[in-house]
């Protein structure tokens, strides 16, 4: 389905937070420092021309987003959620790095959203002749304006790079030196933009109640294991005896397979049996983890270890957080953990 333009009555706040898109090169050090608002209106005055009215929110100072923290995401889905009626859709500049964190922790953060929230950013800053900056802001712009029957065409949150448009929580960055810097290899894009946007209206979910709400309640006791031919039992136990630890991801193998020596079995029963959950994903960016598929993957089922099926890296951190911080018990957090919230997995 294509629908050409924003709407030409459509309002939008735009959140500057920092990253490369707004990064110029510091004289003295040579390095990429962030600059202002002021210098990205100035760069892509089309922004101007294009037909919806907008606001701007610029973090001061613009960060860096290897240094987004859970106290930054609660400021955006608060910011979002006290501008929420003056504004048709929100645009989130930001840096690529961590940028598929935050889109997922806001989608969980976020309650019956019915307005697009499109975080993009870009690979060269927005002052280089052969910036991405230019064409990721404007269709993003356009995105978020973009109505059908009074209603936003896309009122999720979702990242945008490259004339793609993905689900936030299903998104990647694979890439830190192309364009496409990011990939969704577990669900469709929403959107692809060419001479028209196609949007994939079957893959959009619409907002199951008409109130917005935000529930920004994280708890970050949490650590990840990854696993790799070779790791010691003193590494295994460090990760899973950390203190104040609530639940551990645990990264394996293919489908979600992981070494089967006696020593590390008993590591995880032992933590799972003192109400840790261990959540079982996959190194693979693309598939499944399928818990009985492999001998090396059954024992992990019968231990209690829970399923993260096709989460991203992301999705899982952020879900983690989300849902430890609402204070369940452990067996509803990990029935949760298996279940599709925000369209973060698959259900088998
Ligand atoms: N280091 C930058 C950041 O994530 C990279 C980028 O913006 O793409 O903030």
């Amino acid at each position: 389905m294509s629908f050409p333009r924003a709407s030409d009555s459509a309002k939008l706040l735009i959140i500057y937070t920092g990253g490369t898109i707004g990064m110029v090169y510091d004289d003295a050090t040579g390095v990429l420092i962030p600059m202002g608002f002021k210098e990205i209106k100035y760069h892509i005055p089309e922004i101007a021309r294009l037909g919806c009215e907008f606001d701007m929110h610029a973090f001061n100072p613009p960060i860096d987003s290897s240094n987004m923290s859970p106290d930054i995401w609660i400021q955006l889905a608060q910011l979002i959620h006290g501008h929420y009626h003056n504004y048709d859709g929100f645009v989130i500049l930001h840096g690529s790095d961590t940028m598929a964190f935050t889109a997922s922790a806001l989608s969980f953060m976020f309650e019956n959203l019915s307005k697009p929230v499109i975080l993009t950013g870009s690979q060269l800053p927005i002052g280089e002749i052969r910036t991405d900056a230019k064409e990721n802001i404007i269709t993003t712009m356009e995105i978020a304006g973009a109505k059908k029957n009074g209603e936003a065409m896309v009122p999720e949150v979702c990242i945008y790079f490259d004339y793609y448009l993905f689900r936030g929580n299903r998104t990647k960055k694979n890439n830190t030196e192309k364009f496409d810097a990011f990939y969704s290899l577990n669900f469709p894009p929403l959107a692809e933009a060419g001479i028209d946007i196609q949007y994939n209206d079957a893959n959009i979910i619409k907002p199951a109640a008409p109130s917005f709400s935000i529930n920004t309640k994280l708890n970050t006791d949490i650590a990840v294991l990854k696993l790799f031919p070779g790791i010691a039992i003193n590494t295994v136990e460090a990760v899973l005896h950390t203190p104040r630890l609530k639940a551990v991801i645990m990264e394996t193998f293919g489908n979600g397979n992981a070494i089967t020596a006696p020593w590390f079995i008993n590591c995880l029963r032992k933590v799972i049996d003192d109400g840790i959950i261990v959540l079982d994903r996959t190194q693979c960016d693309g598939g499944s983890v399928e818990l009985g598929r492999y001998e090396t993957s059954a024992y992990l089922k019968a231990i209690g270890v829970t399923n993260g099926n096709d989460m991203t890296f992301e999705a899982a951190v952020t879900k983690l957080m989300w849902l430890l911080g609402q204070g369940y018990p452990v067996e509803k957090t990990r029935i949760l953990l298996e279940t599709p919230l925000r369209g973060e997995l698959t259900e088998k």
